[in-house]
């Protein structure tokens, strides 16, 4: 079965080896449950073909893969032993109900006399049904994807082993895996190798990106280095950074954190799409730079945390070199398709970054944390790096002994290029490719139900593998009917969808909107057409007049 409309005969090595984790569905994540399916390059790219109709979309019947597979390596089937496949999304009840038992089953935190095995084994029988699982078809609210077997196994011997990467002799094997993820996505994303960090995710990777941006906009514009002499006064309130009004918050908690203030980061306008709308970018630029005030990074996004827009690149990459700013470019979201042949092109710009944040545990199926954030200037990291006696001294430098400190913000830190290593060479580029389409298929298929079914509005075309709908309330008010919806199904322990909010020019918060947010290859038609449904039979219950 797959989401491309096509499907194909026959046995491959990399399909059967999908398939061994496949027993898991359920912890797993992953698609390509059928043999390389011919992916027509041509037509998925080009903008004016002819959509879909919800009928390409389908997927065959699932059937090929479905049975469990017992040739899984031992970790992965211990894993499987472990973690049940979910029967819900999530614990029905409240959250106060939850914690009450949490309190009643596992305190004392810190009993007198250890409890020994007993602790874990009562963990592991009462986590599986209380915690929102990902791996679930109706787990659809964040980018929180179901992990991928192959990474959780990796994790697994990663916590087993327990390197450090903040100094060879803490890791060994692991910092040179380090090097060679950092110099293959630095790669993907710059055609030839840069640098990078391996982070906590976009919210570590933008700080870094920004912390610097700032670093090279003092020392170009003041002559000085701010990590040792601090902001100069010229600078305070001087530095600006422009990102779309949509762009992640953690950007403005950055400028904050890093002494810029969060007034540094100035809003640009975003078109209809919710991409940045370049010729205000350029507008904004020049007026800035006209009242002497100094830009120290253009920021687009590759992937809104909503809509999944994808702000024109190389528009904001020629702003950015106009006004010798840092091009950052945070594709936390975007960023998985640098795995894909067929949405690669979505990308394309990225190549003109600076620095770019990626975060595979997004769109790329890891287990929380694998960020990434990768500069094309091999050098870049230079500002942060650090040598200290207990770590790393130059002496073993010399003795070629790498000096993995200087790479991080943080100073102890794991080994997650280890997972990401391992699920790479699991599914290679066809593997991830069709894992992506998959998600993709199911966006658009969803986005043409709503379109067709008078009891919702779809709020744009999908970008990426996010929907923005809500119900069209009749009698309710609409905010109030779409968010008790979400709520009423996470209450039930039904499903988990997304809400936020729809960006109205000029005005307010804007108007609530439900998310879905589709990262489950595997999911099917069938599954999807289930959840719709039990959103408008819930929300028909909830669209009544205010009494
Ligand atoms: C998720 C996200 C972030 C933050 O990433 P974390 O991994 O949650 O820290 C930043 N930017 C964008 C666009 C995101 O979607």
């Amino acid at each position: 079965m797959n989401w491309t409309g096509k499907s194909e005969s026959g046995e491959s090595e990399e399909a059967s080896a999908l398939a061994t984790a496949e027993a898991y569905d359920g912890v797993v994540a992953h698609g390509a449950e059928s043999p390389a399916p011919e992916i027509d390059v041509e037509s998925a790219d080009d903008a004016t073909a002819e959509p879909p109709t919800v009928a390409d979309l389908l997927p065959s019947p699932a059937g090929d893969d479905a049975a469990p597979h017992q040739d899984g390596s031992a970790l992965l089937q211990m894993l499987g032993a472990l973690v049940p496949a979910p029967t819900r999304p999530l614990p029905p009840g409240s959250p106060a109900a939850l914690a009450e038992r949490v309190r009643r089953e596992f305190t004392p935190v810190l009993p007198e006399v250890g409890l020994g095995p007993a602790s874990f084994d009562a963990l592991a029988a009462f986590l599986p049904e209380q915690t929102v699982r990902a791996a679930h078809p109706r787990t659809v609210a964040h980018l929180h994807c179901p992990p991928d077997p192959v990474a959780m196994a990796a994790d697994t011997l990663v916590g087993a082993l327990n390197p450090s990467q903040d100094s060879w002799d803490q890791s060994a094997a692991p910092s040179a895996v380090e090097d060679e993820v950092l110099a293959a996505f630095s790669a993907l994303a710059f055609g030839a190798p840069g640098a990078g960090s391996v982070t906590s995710g976009g919210t570590e990777s933008n700080h870094l990106a920004l912390l610097l941006a700032r670093d090279e906009a003092v020392r170009r514009g003041f002559g000085l280095d701010p990590a040792e002499a601090g902001l100069p006064a010229a600078a305070c309130g001087r530095l600006r950074i422009l990102a779309s009004s949509l762009a992640h918050f953690s950007l403005a908690r950055a400028a904050a954190q890093l002494g810029l203030g969060e007034r540094a980061v100035i809003p640009v306008p975003v078109l209809a799409d919710h991409r940045l709308d370049p010729r205000a970018l350029m507008r904004i630029a020049a007026e800035l730079s006209a009242r002497g005030e100094r830009i120290a990074a253009v920021v687009a996004t590759a992937g809104t945390t909503d809509a999944g827009a994808v702000d024109p690149l190389a528009a904001c990459a020629q702003t950015a070199r106009a006004h010798g700013a840092w091009f950052h470019v945070d594709a936390a979201y975007a960023g998985g398709l640098l795995l894909s042949d067929v949405r690669r092109p979505l990308l394309t710009g990225l190549e003109l970054a600076d620095s770019v944040s990626v975060d595979l545990h997004k769109l790329g199926w890891q287990t929380i944390p694998a960020g990434l954030l990768l500069t094309r200037d091999p050098a870049a990291l230079a500002p942060i790096s650090r040598r200290v006696a207990y770590l790393s001294d130059l002496d073993d430098e010399a003795e070629g002994y790498p000096n993995l400190l200087g790479r991080s913000l943080r100073t102890t830190r794991r080994a997650d290029a280890v997972k990401i290593l391992a699920a790479c060479r699991h599914h290679g580029r066809a593997g991830y490719t069709r894992m992506i389409e998959s998600c993709f298929g199911q966006a658009a298929y969803v986005a043409a139900r709503f379109e067709a079914d008078p009891r919702f509005e779809l709020a744009l075309p999908p970008a990426l593998t996010t929907v923005l709908f809500r119900y069209r309330a009749r009698q309710g008010d609409p905010d109030r009917v779409n968010a008790a919806v979400r709520r009423d199904l996470l209450a039930a322990g039904l499903a988990v969808i997304g809400r936020t909010r729809l960006p109205e020019p000029g005005s307010g918060p804007g108007s609530l909107r439900l998310k879905l947010t589709l990262l489950r290859p595997q999911t099917t038609a069938a599954e999807l057409d289930a959840l719709l449904d039990l959103i408008a039979r819930t929300a028909a219950e909830r669209d009544r007049p205010e009494t």
